[in-house]
């Protein structure tokens, strides 16, 4: 029997949600959750050679050189191959990763089935992010310069993923700011809409 598989990516600016609404959702649809950000970080704290390379860039808000993080998101998905299905949080941020990540799932027999944008404007990011800043232990977060850094190369690089996807249509977007609990069920009503 062919099971049915769900592949999301998760998606929007630094700070959006993304990852609070990642974890819910990878357990209410029984889905591997996978966020470059968090694996890029567990590298470091181990302080593996990825870990220290990908630091550079992540110090300065920078995007990690597209080899390195297509490499290490394919190792992450292979060492999945039982999943239902995968929520991608943090990835594709750049054209070369959303085709990367085409051809990845093609190559399983599958693709993406949504992308689904969590819309936030650039002040309330701003905002929340040095907010967070002061509990976590991110030095990304906590410099409200390399946080405005992180938000250009998300206007620049990563914004136009939306279309690549809106082109195939589909991608969804859903207002990103209310409760945890409202912006959740916006998501899984979407999802649930989805001829999966
Ligand atoms: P995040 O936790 O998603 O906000 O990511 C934190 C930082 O990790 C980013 O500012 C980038 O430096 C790096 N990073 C995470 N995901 C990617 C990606 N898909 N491509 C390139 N760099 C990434």
């Amino acid at each position: 029997m062919d099971t049915i598989m769900l592949n999301l990516i998760l998606f929007g600016p630094p700070g959006s949600g993304k990852g609070t609404q990642a974890e819910r959702l990878e357990e209410a649809y029984n889905l591997v959750h996978i966020s470059t950000g968090v694996l890029f970080r567990s590298e470091m704290d181990e302080g593996t050679e990825l870990g220290i390379r990908a630091n550079e860039y992540m110090s300065r808000g920078e995007l990690v050189p597209d080899e390195v993080t297509i490499g290490m998101l394919k190792n992450k998905m292979l060492s999945h191959a039982d999943a239902e299905g995968f929520i991608f949080d943090g990835f594709p941020r750049t054209a070369p990763q959303a085709e990367a990540l085409d051809q990845l799932l093609e190559d399983m027999g599958q693709q993406i089935d949504a992308l689904i944008m969590l819309d936030v404007p650039e002040d309330e990011i701003v905002k929340r992010i040095v907010l967070r800043g002061k509990d976590s232990n991110r030095p990304d977060d906590s410099d409200p310069e390399i946080v405005r850094k992180r938000f250009q190369v998300y206007q620049s690089k990563t914004a136009p993923i939306y279309d690549y996807y809106n082109e195939k249509g589909i991608a969804f977007k859903i207002n990103g700011i209310g409760s945890i609990d409202e912006i959740f069920q916006n998501l899984c009503d979407t999802i649930d809409s989805l001829h999966v």
